[in-house]
């Protein structure tokens, strides 16, 4: 009965180690759970909550204990609904793919699973689960999964009658009682080791734990097995022949039973202590109970409570002699209970029979019984051995296909992350190269801003050195470092250029009229027209005031006077506009080619002349230019340009703008 009851509840296991060296004791978070688990009075719903609970401020449990967690949660969800378990056990599934090598956490998988076919009633499932289970549990570290799969599984065993591998599973149960000093799980493993003993006729052995079991059991507070541990020692006390003991702890399990109303379980006692007076030969007291009992079991019309009657009442029947009727009541018992698939009773009832023939010096009848007994049970034996290696075979096979899912969804995972991972690593390549191209335009604009800052700056120096603030055109310094010596270089090479001075008409009259502001607008005005045309524009000069300068390279086509007329026709017929009218300027050109200079003084010369031609320009008129050619001699020798003109020493070329009159 307690075997039943537990298979339901968690406190079980096994281990095919006869001898278990390491200590099984249990962690804090599985001596909390246990305090959770054992809490008096809670309802399951209650219990849930509190594991919750604890699983959320456990954040530093182990993946082992996690398992064991959600296995305990599996089998109290179980409880209430299949159903529920199911997302549990789902939950160590993905556990058990994550922690494949994990003993614990395949152990807890498997038992989850196990916890599950029970509620559905599929006990060849639940047997190939557990079996699951307890192989992995052997290499399991939680003393919890230990104790809670060695229990369970020692049932299966003992359904199959294997009673050796039944007695190791409990003694490793017996083993995480005794290392955590647990009263109550002491009692109980030790209550079925002699029940197993018992079953095997290890006598001896069965009334050495049943006396740990009892003495476990002083120490705790439920004791509501009691009935079945004093039982179980009567039973014992039976094998042993020590007929009065057994019939002194049968009574006490009657009582105790009674007291916890556990009516139809003091039947089956009063059936003991009946089989046990017939032992005793005491007829009339057997005959009493066996009457009480079949009342009762007429009373609750309990077909299965009557039959065990009626195998006692047919002992009974052999006891007084009456063979006939014995054999009709245990034919008639027989039927139900091979009917209803009860071998086992069949089994133990002609092993009494044998017992109460041979008392009773019915040795034919003893004979035949024990017959019976041996075959049927040579018969049992040979079915459970063969369906155990059925249940261990597809408890591998199940295994087996455990491991071929974890490992599927393990590659499944690991090409995802493989995937995850390449994606990863072309972002990371592409931010990279994003990021170098972006650090290298960033490093060239820099250079380039760098660069371009400096060049500014050289040229805004070169600019403030050589450009004229007003008019935004160069200044003569320009002229003294820069062009000048270009013009040598040209005329070194025999290359002619122009040098073209000029002067505005009438500027102070201008400025006068206009005031001073009118006067820079009209300078600015005259540089802009002057740069306007691509060929002066790298050489415009102020040489001061009002006066200006520009050269014409040398140019094999340049016919100078053209030039020099279109000059002058720009800046007559380009009126400056101020105050809102367009106010006519003119200017004076004095130009000379440029021959024969070797150095800077002989370009001052060429100047010195073209002012001069300049000169004779404003006199004669002024809106014209005076263009100097065919020198004959050294330009520095000219002091009156007229007279050297008249002396031959050089021609003198007149020109005007186009429509205007000299
Ligand atoms: P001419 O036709 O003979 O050249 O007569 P002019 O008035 O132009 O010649 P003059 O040399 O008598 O006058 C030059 C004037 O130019 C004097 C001065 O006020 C003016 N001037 C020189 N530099 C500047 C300047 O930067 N801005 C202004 N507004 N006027 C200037
Ligand atoms: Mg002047
Ligand atoms: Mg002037």
């Amino acid at each position: 009965m307690i075997k039943n009851i537990f298979i339901v509840f968690f406190l079980f296991c096994f281990s095919l180690q006869a001898t278990i060296q390491e200590q099984l004791a249990f962690s804090t978070f599985e001596l909390e759970m246990d305090k959770i688990a054992n809490t008096p009075g809670a309802d399951t719903s209650e219990i849930l909550e509190k594991m919750d609970a604890l699983l959320k401020s456990s954040a530093d449990a182990t993946s082992a204990e996690r398992a064991l967690f959600l296995t305990y949660d599996c089998a109290l969800r179980a409880g209430l609904a299949s159903t529920l378990a199911e997302d549990r056990f789902k939950d160590l599934q993905e556990l058990s793919a994550q922690y494949s090598s994990n003993a614990s956490v395949r152990a807890a998988t498997a038992l989850c699973e196990a916890n599950i076919a029970t509620f559905r009633k599929d006990s060849a499932s639940y047997q190939q689960s557990l079996f699951k289970a307890f192989k992995f549990t052997q290499q399991a570290d939680l003393a919890t999964l230990k104790y809670w799969v060695s229990l369970n599984v020692h049932s299966v065993f003992e359904k199959y009658s294997d009673h050796q591998n039944s007695e190791k599973a409990l003694l490793l149960g017996l083993k995480v009682a005794e290392d955590n000093n647990d009263q109550f799980r002491l009692s109980t493993a030790n209550q079925l080791l002699a029940e197993t003993y018992l079953a095997t006729k290890d006598y001896k052995k069965a009334l050495k734990h049943n006396d740990a079991a009892q003495s476990a059991m002083d120490q705790t507070t439920d004791k509501w097995y009691q009935g079945e541990i004093y039982n179980n020692r009567a039973r014992i006390l039976t094998g042993l022949h020590q007929l009065d003991k057994a019939m002194a702890f049968y009574q006490r399990a009657l009582e105790v039973t009674k007291q916890r109303n556990n009516h139809r379980e003091v039947q089956f006692i009063l059936l003991d202590i009946a089989y046990l007076y017939i032992l005793q030969q005491n007829n009339a007291a057997a005959k009493s109970l066996i009457n009480d009992v079949s009342q009762y079991g007429l009373e609750y019309d309990d077909l299965y409570l009557n039959n065990n009657a009626l195998i006692i009442k047919s002992l009974l029947s052999l006891s007084q002699n009456n063979l006939s009727l014995s054999e009709q009541e245990f034919k008639q018992a027989a039927k139900y209970f091979v009917k209803n698939d009860f071998n086992e009773i069949i089994i133990t009832a002609w092993g009494k029979q044998a017992a109460i023939a041979n008392i009773y010096k019915q040795y034919q009848v003893s004979e035949e019984a024990s017959k019976q007994y041996f075959t049927l049970l040579q018969k049992k034996l040979v079915r459970q051995s063969l369906a155990i290696q059925t249940l261990v075979v597809e408890s591998y096979e199940k295994t087996r296909l455990d491991d071929a899912e974890i490992a599927k969804q393990q590659l499944e995972k690991a090409t995802a992350q493989k995937d995850q991972l390449s994606k990863n690593s072309q972002m990371l390549f592409t931010s990279v190269v994003l990021l170098g191209a972006l650090l290298f335009i960033i490093l060239i604009k820099f250079a380039w801003r760098l660069s371009r800052k400096r060049k500014l700056n050289k040229e805004e120096i070169n600019r403030q050195l050589y450009y004229d603030p007003l008019t935004q055109c160069f200044n003569r310094r320009y002229f003294d470092e820069i062009i000048c010596q270009n013009l040598i270089e040209q005329s070194l090479a025999n290359k002619v250029s122009y040098l073209v001075v000029m002067d505005i008409d009438h500027f102070k009259s201008f400025n006068d009229t206009y005031g001073h502001s009118a006067g820079d607008i009209v300078l600015k005005e005259l540089v802009k027209n002057l740069q306007s045309d691509s060929r002066f524009n790298d050489s415009v000069v102020r040489m001061g005031g009002e006066e200006f300068l520009l050269t014409l390279p040398p140019n094999e086509n340049l016919r100078v006077e053209v030039v020099i007329e279109r000059i002058l026709s720009l800046v007559s017929h380009s009126p400056v506009v101020i105050e809102d009218k367009p106010r006519n300027i003119s200017i004076s050109i004095g130009y000379v080619p440029i021959e024969k200079a070797s150095n800077k003084a002989d370009i001052d010369d060429l100047m010195n002349l073209a002012d001069k031609a300049l000169y004779v320009a404003k006199e004669t008129g002024r809106n014209r230019a005076i263009g100097v050619g065919n020198l004959q001699c050294p330009a520095n020798y000219i002091d009156k340009i007229l007279i050297a003109n008249e002396n031959k020493l050089l021609t003198l070329k007149e020109v005007k703008p186009k429509g205007i009159g000299a």
